[in-house]
């Protein structure tokens, strides 16, 4: 299959980058790059969907390689994954024997080795610049999943499940195989929570970077990686309710020790951004430094600031997030000094860089995480739903436009929502075999045995 022929059949499937936003992989698939890494890293404590899939499906995941490669003109891959699962790597080192364009990179077990600039570095010793992207440098990097939803458009089937590492308090720790659409409370029922609904707390994503869930009954996405229990007065949960009480403090009580900034990831790649001079700035008189502020911009929220450095448990994270806000809706390019090209300084990353990474052991101990720290195996497909509710919007872009109206009877696989030629964003199909019972707020509803069943 040739490069067009492969983007059509990704956009066709509405494939989306899994692991982060939801970025359209056809239009990843049309930049030319000479190199791909494939993101294995999956750094984000408790989740385990990328270890499983390399495991369980990796002829798909490197069918889906081989073909990105050709759609971007790559001459060489290579698959990112953690050193310390030593038997996996062997596997997939033996795998990589016949592929002479494939190396597998071992990567060490501190977080956020996952973070897309963090691993360029890792493993090409690129440094990504400051607000630019893999691209930028050459590169192109491909979430595990992605590449598993490519070798399946290829074969003509579209995305309408996705694997989520349900784990934390549970008496079942387990990674599924979910229809896309799934109430997030039918998917926790089969893991089994420890504590009564009333008295439990989930995120989704990761304990890092994800947020609290407020409605069970919302659905699993296609970027839906993982969904973490805990009880309600967890030091996690704890903190992602009080968003704004951290906000509102970060002022006032900031020591100024610059640890935040000591161990900020980006930082140390050299970029441009010191969450502790941000803090002193919005301290005094409440007007910001410009120049310290648009810092925030190359923020990845990766919480290793407020998640791990900072003992006073202030957010740098939550106020570059209101920053980003602010300074973006001004017009704010984050640019300092014109293009990214510009920045010639950044020859290195600083010193200090390996000496500030965070053990993943060590933050599984301060996030309070170590006791429920359980291999969460691929126990397969969740038994389908009755009902799921399709967002029509579940990547970066525009929201996808409906093709169906209630009443439409539609199989799984079916088109549900597609794009004008020319418009960004992705294709969305039904999960379930049924009837579309309702379509409002930017969802379609669908009914296993038909409305008001
Ligand atoms: S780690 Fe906390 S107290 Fe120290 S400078 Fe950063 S925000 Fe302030
Ligand atoms: S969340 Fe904190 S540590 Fe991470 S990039 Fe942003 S400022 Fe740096």
């Amino acid at each position: 299959m040739g490069r067009e022929a492969i983007v059509a059949a990704v956009k066709a499937a509405g494939v989306v980058g899994a692991g982060g936003a939801g970025f359209p992989t056809h239009i990843k698939l049309t930049a030319s790059a000479d190199t791909i890494i494939v993101n294995g890293a999956e750094c984000e404590p408790l989740l385990e969907v990328d270890r499983q899939l390399l495991s369980l499906y990796r002829h798909e995941v490197l069918k889906g390689l081989e073909a990105a490669r050709i759609a971007i003109g790559a001459r060489q891959a290579h698959l990112a994954i953690k050193g310390k699962y030593k038997s996996l790597v062997d596997e997939l080192k033996m795998a990589a024997a016949s592929r002479p364009w494939l190396e597998i990179a071992t990567l060490p077990d501190i977080y956020p080795i996952g973070d897309e600039q963090c691993l360029v570095y890792e493993v090409l010793g690129r440094i990504v610049p400051p607000r630019g992207i893999p691209i930028d440098v050459g590169a192109v990097v491909l979430n595990v999943e992605t590449l598993y939803n490519i070798a399946r458009a290829i074969d003509g089937k579209p995305v309408i499940d996705t694997f989520v590492t349900v784990s934390g308090a549970v008496a079942e720790p387990a990674t599924w195989q979910v229809p896309v659409g799934c109430a997030i409370q039918d998917v926790l029922s089969w893991a089994r929570p420890l504590y009564d609904p009333a008295s439990l707390a989930v995120i989704e994503g990761g304990p890092m970077m994800g947020d609290l869930v407020k409605e069970l009954q919302s659905p699993v996405t296609k970027t839906t990686k993982g969904l973490v229990v805990l009880p309600q007065n967890h030091v996690l949960a704890t903190r992602l309710k009080a968003k704004q009480i951290v906000l509102s403090r970060a002022f006032s009580v900031c020591s100024q020790c610059s640890l935040c900034t000591d161990l900020c990831p980006r930082h140390q790649l050299g970029h441009p951004i010191w969450p502790h001079r941000i803090m002193r700035s919005l301290a005094g008189d409440g007007v910001l430094d410009l120049e310290v502020g648009r810092g925030a911009l190359l923020c990845s929220e990766c919480g290793v600031c407020d998640q791990y450095a900072c003992f006073m448990g202030l957010s740098p994270r939550r106020v570059n997030q209101a920053l980003k806000q602010e300074l973006l809706g001004k017009g704010s390019n984050g640019q300092s000094s014109g293009a990214k090209s510009t920045f010639s300084w950044l020859q290195e990353v600083r010193q200090g860089f390996y000496e500030s990474q965070v053990p993943a052991r060590r933050l599984l101990y301060r996030l309070d995480l170590a006791r429920w720290a359980k291999a969460a195996p691929l126990k397969g497909f969740l038994p389908e739903p009755a009902r799921v509710v399709i967002p029509l919007k579940q990547h970066v872009g525009k929201p996808a436009h409906c093709l169906v109206q209630v009443g439409d009877v539609v199989s799984r696989g079916d088109l549900l929502a597609d794009l004008p030629e020319g418009e960004f964003g992705a294709f969305v199909h039904s999960s379930i075999t049924g009837v579309v019972s309702v379509i409002e707020g930017g969802t379609v509803v669908i009914e296993r045995g038909g409305q008001g069943e």
